[in-house]
């Protein structure tokens, strides 16, 4: 007798979804094992203060390897680790990317989960037919609006670009006021949604505070996983029908490489014996890296209601694209990397830039074979040529917005990068964006890590189902596409009978 039909690794955005509908019948019994901690922190519901989540229990922390095409330095690498994982200390800012960035599952592959996902009754200019009134998580544009995202949009019409309505379709290409995972003043996340009305449920166990070592087979077939609960012993618990693994992009291959599905020379080194030798675990691991042209105020900034980015826009960088490819939007703080110079808090604002379709390609190795140990990443921000191309092209853009009449008030000064070499100041001005993806690619090559289906190659009874899976990263913040593939994906996986 198996204790479970599914365990689902990983209580974040897609890690969530699994467990709400796959235990929604009431008769499929469903394990969700998830290392942080049961309650939520009292900082998660207020939108403003989410950049100090990153220093919080919540956020697994550590730092990238050095970035050799950016100036050698690391960045931080956050991702949650709590009951709603990333989408309970991310930014809040909620779109689809544009349907030309969506490869492998298109963007019509993901329209009817895109809706299932999200609730927008209530919001104007927002149509039924390509977006969700009904889902769990509420979702809306800025209902307090920051005078300087206003303003923004002014500087917008006067340089000739268009405003559009529903920006966070995906659809629109131009600037707008973005969807915010932000209701009545609080933050709507994975588990708020998702995991507080189904915790009930007497077909759903919901473990936190437990650290998954490793997944257990039976010759090729996963039949159940190894973990830890704090200090306790270590447990085992087994699946009758499959173990998913949504354990985000930097903790997904981690798990399979501990595991033994991975590269085998890598396992091998480090004495992991090979149960499927898959050398793209890990690889592809991609996010939008993230720079920006920052002002002094002329004033106060008076502080901020939402998320610091209300109103966005989604730009091509040059002609003969398939889509846009970049990201402009206000912030309405001075946002630069650690160390460099420019203004306090309240005396600054930045335009900011942010390369959507980037071509560079980075990994997630081991650093050791234990569990728990942080792996060694390695975004790889611009080791793409291109994308330092585009991102210079994108601060040209992000100038002549800033420097428009309708910001004449706000503007005392630009303070980065001012006087300095446009190409030189981006990759030293470089942020990570937080959009990892891409380590567990899904494919129909033998190359891939999953198939079409989610199932990991070389194993039965295996998917991975997060934001690894992504081939390529949307056009657009991460959380939407999240949220629409694990909604996929649990039809895929409740309909298999497997
Ligand atoms: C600081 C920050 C800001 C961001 N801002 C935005 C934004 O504004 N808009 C947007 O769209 N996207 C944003 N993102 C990205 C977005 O939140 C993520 O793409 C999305 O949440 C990823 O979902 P996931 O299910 O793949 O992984 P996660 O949500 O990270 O979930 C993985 C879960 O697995 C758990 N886990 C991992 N390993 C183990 C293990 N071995 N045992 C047990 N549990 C384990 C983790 O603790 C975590 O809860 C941001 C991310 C961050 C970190």
């Amino acid at each position: 007798m198996t204790d479970f039909d599914y365990i689902i690794v990983g209580a974040g955005s897609a890690g969530s979804v699994l467990a709400a509908r796959l235990s929604e019948s009431g008769t499929a019994r469903v394990l969700l094992l998830e290392a942080g901690d049961a309650e939520p922190l009292p900082l998660m519901a207020v939108p403003p203060a989410w950049p100090a989540l990153e220093g919080t229990s919540a956020n697994w922390g550590g730092h990238s390897v050095p970035q050799t095409a950016a100036g050698d330095r690391t960045v931080s690498v956050p991702r949650g680790r709590a009951l709603g994982g990333s989408s309970t200390i991310n930014a809040m800012s909620f779109m689809r990317g544009h349907p030309s960035s969506y490869h492998g599952w298109s963007y019509d592959d993901l329209l009817p989960y895109f809706k299932r996902n999200e609730n927008l009754s209530g919001i104007a200019d927002r149509d039924p037919a390509i977006r969700g009134m009904h889902g769990p998580l509420r979702v809306g544009p800025a209902v307090t609006r920051h005078p300087l995202s206003t303003a923004f949009l002014e500087a917008v019409t006067e340089v000739g670009r268009p405003v559009v309505r529903d920006y966070s379709s995906g659809l629109r290409e131009g600037f707008g006021w973005a969807d915010l995972s932000i209701a009545d003043g609080r933050r709507s996340d994975a588990a708020t949604a998702y995991l507080l009305p189904a915790k009930d449920r007497a077909n759903l166990d919901i473990r936190t505070g437990v650290l998954v070592h490793r997944l257990l087979f039976a010759g090729e077939r996963c039949t159940g996983v190894e973990y830890r609960a704090g200090d306790g012993p270590l447990t085992t618990a087994s699946a009758a029908r499959e173990v998913v693994v949504s354990a985000g992009a930097i903790g997904s291959p981690q798990l399979l490489m501990l595991s033994g599905i991975g590269p085998a020379a890598d396992l091998r080194r480090h004495g992991i014996p090979v149960r499927a030798d898959v050398p793209a675990v890990g690889r592809n691991l991609q996010d939008h890296p993230l720079s920006g042209v920052v002002y002094e105020a002329a004033r106060t900034v008076p502080p901020a209601a939402n998320n610091h980015g209300e109103v966005q826009g989604a730009v091509r960088s040059r002609d003969g694209l398939d889509g846009p490819d970049l990201q402009i939007m206000m912030v309405d703080v001075p946002l630069r990397r650690d160390g460099l110079d420019g203004p306090e808090l309240d005396r600054g604002y930045t335009i900011g830039v942010s390369v959507m379709t980037p071509h560079s390609r980075g990994s997630v190795r081991l650093a050791d074979a234990r569990p728990g140990s942080t792996p060694l990443v390695d975004p790889g921000y611009y080791t793409a040529p291109e994308d330092l191309e585009a991102m210079v092209r994108g601060l040209r853009i992000a100038r002549e917005l800033g420097d428009t009449t309708a910001l004449k008030d706000w503007r005392s000064r630009e303070a980065q990068p001012g006087d300095r070499d446009l190409y030189e100041y981006a990759r030293d001005n470089l942020r990570p964006y937080n959009h990892f993806a891409g380590t567990c690619r899904m494919g129909d090559d033998p190359g891939s890590v999953v198939d079409g289906e989610l199932r990991v190659r070389g194993v039965t009874g295996l998917r991975v189902v997060d934001a690894s899976v992504m081939p390529s990263l949307p056009s657009g913040n991460t959380n939407a596409t999240v949220y629409a593939i694990a909604e996929r994906a649990s039809d895929l996986i409740a309909g298999s009978g497997a």
